[in-house]
């Protein structure tokens, strides 16, 4: 029904953010055992969260040569869009206009950085969040409850499993966990879920075993638990390989521009809208980011493959 809802209100296309999560995961996976491999920067943070990456800038500039490079799917989606579709349709980029729908103020701010547009001017016009989007449709009297459900435009209208838990406190990490498992056994694991780094603890830390090595992990929910992580890398540098950081309580699912019930307390909130994701994502047709079709296509015909000059033009960015 929010297609439908988006429809009505005049957008031409609609997509699946969780599509563009899919390229986040890709990206993010490839430099993840690059860095492994020439053992430089780790640990590897994540930095699809702006309200992380502000922070990290302003409180621990040393670390932002951490930071994954591999944009936000906001921002991924934002050059995918102007270029790829706008080409598909004969709209070069300035008037390709993009409007992303986010669970955040963060976001909003995000779209506005110096160091993350790829196409001349902005790639994503204007974010507008979920709280908000409920308020246009009420505004221009749609009757949500009515409308049939409707699938996303097929250009970018399918993301895998991975790309759907994306927003969750972990599925950040275990999304890409499951494309790295893949690529440093080089062979198709079975080993799709990662409990450990699931739930609503500020940190979760864990090992895991891929391809031979061990990897250590640790997801951090919340800000106030970043300077615990630090405190710990500051006596162990080689203690984590990998870090995870969102802001918001929950994860995305939990951002300050996402809908609450007053009536319904917060955590169990939060426990429902994560069952929601991972429920959801095993109606996915595939669940590992790099098997979704969709994906690969726009590797193979556009992009030149995952970590390729192009996507890194295209899909990376600097911290300034
Ligand atoms: Fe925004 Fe919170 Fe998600 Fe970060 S974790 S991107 S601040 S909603």
């Amino acid at each position: 029904a929010g297609v439908a809802a988006l429809k009505k209100l005049g957008f031409h296309a609609v997509f699946d953010m969780n599509s563009a999560a899919d390229f986040t995961i890709l990206e993010e996976a490839h430099e993840f055992c690059e860095r492994l491999e020439k053992n430089e920067n780790l640990p590897l943070f994540t930095s699809c969260c702006p309200g992380w990456v502000n922070y990290a800038k302003k409180l621990y500039p040393s670390l932002l040569k951490n930071l994954s490079s591999a944009k936000s799917p906001q921002q991924m989606f934002g050059s995918l869009i102007n270029k790829i579709y706008g080409d598909s349709i004969g709209v070069t980029p300035p008037d390709v206009f993009v409007v992303s729908l986010v669970p955040c103020l963060a976001k909003k701010l995000e779209l506005q950085e110096k160091d993350i547009n790829y196409c001349v001017g902005l790639d994503i016009d204007v974010a507008i969040t979920t709280k908000e989007l409920a308020s246009f449709i009420k505004y221009n009297n749609i009757d949500f409850n009515a409308l049939e459900d409707s699938e996303f435009d097929d250009f970018f209208g399918s993301a895998s499993g991975a790309g759907a838990i994306f927003g969750n406190t972990g599925g950040v990490m275990e999304a890409v966990l499951r494309t790295v498992n893949d690529t440093l056994s080089k062979t198709e694991q079975k080993k799709l879920d990662y409990e450990m780094v699931r739930g609503l603890d500020g940190i979760k830390r864990a090992k895991v075993k891929i391809g031979g090595r061990e990897i250590s992990l640790a997801v951090v929910m919340g800000l106030m638990n970043v300077p615990t992580i630090i405190e710990e890398l500051e006596q162990d540098p080689n203690k984590y390989q990998f870090v995870e950081v969102m802001a918001c309580e929950g994860g995305c699912i939990g951002g300050g521009g996402q809908p609450i019930n007053p009536a319904v307390p917060r955590k169990e909130m939060l426990a429902a809208r994560a069952k929601g994701l991972y429920a959801g994502e095993k109606r996915c047709l595939e669940r590992k980011a790099h098997k979704n079709p969709m994906a690969n296509k726009i590797y193979n015909e556009y992009l030149g493959g995952v970590g390729s000059e192009l996507a890194k033009k295209m899909l990376h960015r600097e911290f300034k």
